[in-house]
């Protein structure tokens, strides 16, 4: 199944969600658990979400994916910060304990000036407080684009966050395509080069979603600026690549491209013409 969708606003709640999704022609979307830009969240209606999970089901959508706030900072240097991060990271996980077909997908954080190794043990040890053995949702590390001190710039150090992680069973990874690019990863002209070297660092087993965007910069800029498909330096022969790749055959896309509903739809409109 090619399980695609985008980036929606959660301001109606959950089944208007889905519903916009279906009406784009997707069948998945990826929500803010709250304000992107700060903390606060709605209440939680369990009702909203039970109608939303029947009408996802009715309609044969995929994994569903949630995006934590761009403010939760798991390797601050600020204990406050890392506090904020960790109530965040609890509560949201307990939500999505009543959305299961949900996975949880979050930015390893900025280390600021402590450097990529200090950062590396502050988001693992974030990790290790929070999850739990009966923690059912599959959380996912984004790959950054190495932006000012972004932690997850490359393979390398994603895989030293899980490798001190104790549940890491729970772990996976979100590729941007986006970020990879400007992170210096040559998906355009060696796609098979770049997937042999996410399997030989992480293991191609831990990738669970990818968020489809073109970029605005050159590969290996770490400026992280979405563009859509086609407008950016990534191309549509190599986006379509990617989303007719084997090794990708089961994974679901999220579009997090700078349209609206409207752009989105004709976006997804293209990338089903391109599915093979
Ligand atoms: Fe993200
Ligand atoms: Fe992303
Ligand atoms: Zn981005």
């Amino acid at each position: 199944m090619f399980t695609i969708g985008c980036h929606l606003s959660s301001a109606k709640g959950y089944l208007a969600m889905a519903k916009t999704a279906q009406q784009i022609g997707a069948n998945t979307f990826q929500f803010f658990t709250r304000n992107p830009r700060g903390g606060s969240m709605k209440a939680l209606d369990l009702e909203d979400i039970r109608a939303m999970r029947a009408f996802c089901k009715e309609h044969h959508f995929g994994k569903l994916l949630a995006h934590a706030p761009y403010t939760m900072n798991p390797c601050a240097a600020d204990d406050n910060i890392r506090a904020f991060a960790q109530k965040v990271l609890q509560e949201d996980l307990e939500r999505l304990s009543h959305l299961p077909e949900a996975m949880y997908n979050f930015h390893p954080g900025s280390h600021v000036k402590q450097g990529a190794d200090v950062g590396i043990v502050k988001i693992a040890d974030l990790l290790n407080q929070v999850l739990q053995p009966e923690t059912k949702t599959e959380i996912l590390l984004e790959t950054m684009a190495g932006k000012g001190t972004e932690v997850g710039r490359n393979f390398e150090e994603l895989r030293q966050i899980i490798d001190r992680v104790e549940l890491s069973d729970k772990i996976g990874v979100c590729m941007d395509t986006c970020h990879v690019f400007d992170g210096g990863y040559n998906i355009v002209e060696c796609l098979d080069d770049v997937l042999r070297e996410f399997d030989d660092v992480i293991g191609l087993e831990r990738l669970k979603a990818v968020h489809l965007n073109d970029s605005k910069n050159k590969m290996g800029s770490h400026k992280d600026r979405h563009a859509c498909l086609d407008e950016g330096e990534i191309g549509i022969q190599a986006l379509s690549a990617i989303i007719n790749h084997p090794k990708f055959a089961d994974i679901p896309f999220y579009l997090e491209t700078p349209n609206e509903l409207e752009g989105y739809a004709k976006e997804i409109a293209w990338l089903q013409s391109l599915r093979k």
